[in-house]
């Protein structure tokens, strides 16, 4: 393990916590961080955003998979890409950080905040901000907006990357051999990921063939 982990407490004395997972690979750091903090959290996998189907379900299986082995509980939350798409139209063509990636954070923390006030969670949290493709000051606004509705629930807005998380992060997935998804998920992201490769001499990308494993190269 790269570097030592440093011991996690819950802010404001929060006992438990409501961690929305976006894929096994993004959550096994955070997830290892906290069970050897000994800290008690769910997962919640609410993503209507990950097209096509066959991939959302090799995603959750993954996290299903990696939480089994921790008993870790797992929410598995609605896949109501209606609405997702209902809310995306009109923003097919912006780039990644842009405004379409901010209607999907808030309507995936807006999902997070209310199965917590529901459920008696008080704090939530979430794996996306793990990946250095993410922009963590954009993922955090989304959070703090979707609680600002609940006077009784607070956004953790944790560094995961910070202390070694990146590097963890991929040595975790080369460990557990994840699948490796190549785009961020939705179906314009494929298209603009496929656009990209294809200009620069590479195939399009296969669903479900891609696994971590020690010995590949990094990207
Ligand atoms: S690129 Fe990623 S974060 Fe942005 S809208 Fe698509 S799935 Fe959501």
């Amino acid at each position: 393990m790269s570097t030592q982990r440093l011991k996690l407490e819950l802010p404001s004395g929060h006992d438990q916590l409501l961690l929305h997972s976006c894929c096994a690979p993004c959550s096994g750091e955070v997830m290892e961080a906290l069970i050897d903090s000994g800290i008690k959290f769910s997962i919640f996998f609410y993503n209507p955003n990950i097209h096509p189907v066959k991939e959302y379900l090799i995603r959750k299986e993954e996290n299903i998979r990696f939480a089994e082995k921790h008993n870790i509980p797992f929410i598995d939350a609605d896949y109501d890409t209606d609405n997702w798409f209902a809310r995306a139209k009109g923003m097919e063509d912006e780039p990644e950080r842009g405004i379409r990636c901010t209607m999907c954070f808030d309507m995936r923390f807006e999902r997070t905040a209310l199965y917590a006030h529901e459920h008696g969670f008080s704090l939530i949290s979430s794996s996306l901000g793990i990946s250095r493709w993410k922009n963590m000051a954009q993922i955090n606004d989304c959070g703090i907006r979707a609680v600002s509705n609940y006077p009784d629930i607070q956004y953790w807005d944790y560094n995961w990357r910070k202390n070694g998380g990146s590097s963890r992060m991929i040595e975790i997935s080369k460990r557990e051999e994840f699948y490796q998804q190549e785009y961020c998920g939705c179906v314009y992201s494929l298209r603009d990921t496929n656009r990209w490769r294809m200009s620069n001499g590479r195939d399009r990308i296969k669903l479900g063939v891609k696994f971590y494993s020690n010995a590949m190269e990094e990207d």
